[in-house]
């Protein structure tokens, strides 16, 4: 569902430019907003959500899907924990689809998807771990990594079940935007991707502004 938001970014509280490649690390109080800008169109911003009260309550897919009744997410969406408490809420959407099934891009994903000798290419785990590593004051460990959200990307689920990777449907200047229900850390992977048609082989930064 595309709804605009009513917010202006000169009133942002703070705003931060991610390039592809990079990770993003923020801690939002509950009750602040985030919206993430793909700024040149067709970007994957793969984000993670952690409870910063306990990490080991975190974003859930499966229950998010379920509660909600569809496997897409946009406006309107709340984002649940695997504890099944709210966490956010996507509040506005002018990109109208967003993905948290295909999961993030890996090495071993790399390999399997494109080419044994794609291995060695930057993945979006890699930058999640590089963030969890320089920020160990968190404690989180590799297998805290599951789920996560592709904001931005396309991927549609088949009538059998199955999953495409399709050209992306987002452009530059659209955005998503996600007020906090409870203290919740975000990790956002600014996806480096260069075999993806999703990003038009073409990985580019993301703009992040909070209120
Ligand atoms: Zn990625």
């Amino acid at each position: 569902m595309i709804l605009e938001s009513t917010k202006t970014l000169s009133s942002a509280l703070e705003r931060f430019e991610v390039e592809a490649g990079d990770y993003f690390l923020y801690t939002l109080k509950k009750g602040q907003t985030l919206r993430i800008t793909d700024l040149e169109g067709n970007q994957a911003a793969d984000t993670l959500f952690y409870s910063a009260e306990d990490t080991s309550e975190r974003y859930s897919a499966s229950d998010t899907i379920r509660e909600q009744g569809g496997l897409y997410l946009s406006a309107g969406s709340v984002l649940k924990t695997n504890l099944n408490r709210d966490m956010l809420k996507i509040v506005a959407d002018t990109c109208g689809r967003h993905d948290t099934v295909g999961g993030a891009c890996a090495t071993e994903s790399n390999t399997v998807r494109y080419d044994l000798e794609k291995r060695c290419m930057h993945a979006c785990r890699d930058s999640w771990m590089l963030a969890i590593q320089e920020h160990d004051e968190l404690g989180l460990k590799k297998d805290d990594i599951t789920h996560n959200i592709n904001f931005f990307m396309n991927v549609p689920v088949t009538e059998e079940g199955g999953l495409t990777f399709a050209d992306g449907i987002s452009a530059p200047g659209k955005y998503v935007e996600l007020e906090a229900l409870m203290d919740t850390i975000v990790l956002i992977s600014n996806c480096p991707q260069l075999n993806n048609p999703c990003n038009g082989y073409n990985p580019t930064p993301v703009d992040v502004a909070i209120w």
